[in-house]
């Protein structure tokens, strides 16, 4: 059996062959033993509620112009990543090898675990709590749960204000989970 699904495929070193890849400096290995349980849904514009440019690919590449928004003035300090993007399109690209942990949960804790960044693939989509999200994003998020659930014994799929409640809101009510296929009919024994 390949690790991974009919539409993708993922390499011994965790990038998804085919795909746009942008390595990212902003990661850790992760701990030894640590086995990737979690998916963490997040969102992500910029600047915030715009849509399109190459603004989130300078971001998680530190390389982001603090003159061109006053909004990325404000985040130009911040050193953070995620595994994948998905943009309105559907267009994804990867940042992070899944075998290594991406810097996107942040202060984090899910049924009693810290750090979940340790433990956790973090996909971003493209947009904002209350904005819907596009068919073509559900369909490659579907597509990219399905690999990822082949590769790596995922328990739960989450959102970022699941895990850390207190800081974070995204995905947002916009965020239709009943378009995520149950995790379940995705695990192949
Ligand atoms: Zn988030």
């Amino acid at each position: 059996m390949n690790s991974c699904s009919d539409i993708f495929k993922i390499n011994k070193q965790g990038f998804i062959e085919g795909i746009r890849l942008v390595k990212s400096p902003n990661f850790d290995n992760r701990p030894m033993n640590a086995k990737v349980s979690l998916l963490v849904i997040h969102n992500i514009s910029l600047p915030p509620g715009k849509y399109g440019g190459e603004f989130i690919e300078k971001f998680f590449t530190n390389s982001l112009d603090p003159s061109i928004d006053p909004f990325f003035d404000k985040i130009k300090n911040l050193k953070v990543s995620s595994h994948f993007v998905i943009d309105r399109l559907g267009n994804l690209v990867q940042y992070v090898s899944t075998d290594n942990s991406a810097w996107h949960a942040g202060d984090s804790v899910w049924n009693g675990r810290t750090n979940c960044n340790d433990f956790s693939i973090g996909i971003e989509l493209e947009g904002s709590d209350n904005i819907q999200y596009t068919n073509p994003q559900y369909e490659k998020l579907n597509e990219l749960i399905d690999c990822l659930t082949k590769k790596y014994p995922i328990k739960d799929i989450v959102g970022h204000s699941d895990i850390a409640p207190n800081r974070k809101t995204d995905p947002g009510v916009a965020f239709q989970w009943n378009k995520i296929k149950p995790l379940k009919d995705n695990i192949t024994l």
